[in-house]
């Protein structure tokens, strides 16, 4: 028996699961995809934004200025990524003057720093402005991360601190036994049953079917809102350093041009509704949508240089708030629900938010005596030379590169595999040490990941797949075809 089930290993699910790892619970999270950290957490700007954007009087407001001024501890804490980028928010006419001098007042009665920036200033901060921007706002605490990487930082230490984590488990079915005094759920999965007292539903865009699981009317519904997004490749002379918004309208906060952790460009996203929850290819008319409306505020973009596109999805829900707290009518079902953006932003601030409010009432909370931090992943870029050369003498296989385009060797892409949650998939690999995230995104190095993935898990390399079974790289070896022993056509 648990005391607490989280269903969704997304950047919410793992950061609720590392906090109450701190104290003496029974805790298991079922994820239904192959890996934590994969939707919405997978698929997003990674901007930490410092809270100036959400509506008065929500949770997006107080959950993303209290959590964006946690996160530089945070991902101390954690051994991940983050950099204090800072931001612009550029106006191109009259009107949108007019609304941005009524966000810089917000962002002052929020205690936000926050800069008003004339044509000149703007230009001076970022040349590559394009001539459009008339006035700008300057955010200097806004910052970038790696969403991934934290979320699966969080399920790393949440692990290691003794919460079991179910990969390919998705939460089918949902019946509440009450026994005497006590009652609890039964959970059912592709994967057999899990019992639990509690459950806190971290389901992202499928939070409101996982309700239905439990409750007959469910008090929220939710729209996927697709977002599609250029990748640029790493350049000498970047295009921005900050974060460039545009001011933001009824449907988000526009088309933004965005450096990453890791040296990139990110061009994007657009915000479209749609009615499949697994709706995220791109779409020509997406891409020229962001290119369009990229150039209204950024110029210098050097369109040979886009290495990849993608898509995600935001759980946007009917009220046009977060959602959390208990179901209406089943005692012991919790719900963080309608994370859409500023989610990432405000996940720090969130476990605190329900430990108070809710789960204090139902658990005692008794601090485990020793808490033990992760240890961060092995990244040869961010070391000093001095040592990088210790850690190549002491282990060769961090000599041996197997990613040109982003120098990872074979050692960092051990170290992934090895971790306390280790990658199992390609893909795993590369969210965890970067091989295929290059120019040539993995056309040299995946053969490569998948012989070492294969030769450390000691399968077949067929076996291997990019992202869990429903993924599958392989048909099988070219020697189990049935081919023909009929001439072979010169070609020459
Ligand atoms: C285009 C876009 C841009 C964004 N930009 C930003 C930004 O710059 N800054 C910011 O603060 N926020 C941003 N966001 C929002 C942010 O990405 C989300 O708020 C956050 O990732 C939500 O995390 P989550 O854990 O709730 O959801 P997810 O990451 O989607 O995780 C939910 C998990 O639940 C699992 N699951 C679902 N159903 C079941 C089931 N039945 N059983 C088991 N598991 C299940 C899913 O597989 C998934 O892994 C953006 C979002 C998008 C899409």
């Amino acid at each position: 028996m648990h005391d607490i089930a989280i269903i969704g290993g997304g950047i919410i699910g793992c950061t609720i699961a590392r906090e109450l790892s701190k104290y003496d619970l029974r805790l298991i999270l079922l994820e239904k995809t192959s890996d934590v950290g994969a939707g919405a957490t997978m698929a997003n700007s990674a901007i930490v934004h410092s809270g100036w954007d959400p509506e008065d009087g929500t949770l997006k407001a107080a959950l993303n200025v209290a959590g964006s001024r946690m996160y530089e501890d945070f991902c101390r804490e954690l051994g991940v990524s983050f950099v204090r980028s800072s931001a612009l928010v550029v106006a191109t006419s009259e009107e949108e003057e007019t609304t941005l001098r009524a966000r810089y007042a917000r962002a002052v009665t929020r205690d936000i720093p926050a800069t008003l920036l004339n044509r000149d200033e703007a230009h001076a901060a970022e040349p590559n402005l394009s001539d459009n921007v008339t006035l700008a706002m300057e955010l200097p605490t806004t910052a970038i991360i790696n969403p991934w990487e934290t979320a699966i930082a969080c399920a790393e230490e949440a692990s290691m601190n003794g919460a079991e984590f179910r990969l390919l488990t998705e939460l089918t079915g949902a019946e509440r036994v009450i026994d005497g005094e006590r009652s609890f759920f039964l959970l059912q999965t592709n994967d057999g049953v899990f019992e639990s007292r509690t459950v806190i539903n971290c389901a992202g865009l499928f939070a409101d079917r996982v309700a239905a699981l439990f409750e007959e009317t469910v008090d929220f519904s939710i729209t996927p809102r697709r977002g599609e997004y250029f990748v640029v490749d790493k350049l000498a002379h970047p295009v921005v350093r900050r974060v460039i918004y545009p001011v933001p309208s009824s449907v988000g906060k526009g088309i933004l041009a965005t450096p990453t952790v890791d040296g990139n460009l990110l061009l994007g996203p657009n915000a479209l509704d749609i009615d499949d929850r697994d709706g995220i290819e791109t779409t020509a008319e997406g891409m020229s949508f962001v290119l369009a409306k990229i150039g209204r505020t950024v110029t210098g973009v050097p369109g040979d240089r886009l290495i990849r596109q993608f898509a995600g999805l935001r759980a946007k829900g009917n009220g046009g708030d977060f959602w959390i707290g208990p179901s209406a009518t089943i005692p012991g079902l919790f719900h963080v629900a309608c994370i859409d953006s500023p989610g990432l932003s405000s996940a720090p601030a969130i476990p605190s938010y329900l430990i108070e409010n809710y789960l204090a009432k139902m658990f005692p909370f008794v601090a485990k005596s020793a808490y033990q931090h992760r240890r961060p992943t092995l990244r040869l870029d961010r070391m000093s030379p001095v040592d990088r050369e210790a850690l190549v003498r002491s282990d060769p296989s961090f000599a041996e590169m197997i990613c040109r385009c982003e120098h990872i060797t074979k050692g960092e892409i051990l170290d992934a595999i090895r971790r306390p949650l280790g990658a199992r998939t390609v893909k795993g690999v590369k969210k965890r040490a970067r091989p295929g995230m290059g120019r040539c995104q993995g056309g040299f190095c995946e053969p490569r990941v998948v012989a070492i993935l294969a030769e450390e898990l000691g399968i077949d390399p067929t076996e291997i797949t990019y992202d869990g079974p429903s993924a599958k790289l392989f048909a099988g070896w070219l020697g189990d075809l049935p081919i023909s022993d009929g001439e072979v056509t010169d070609h020459a």
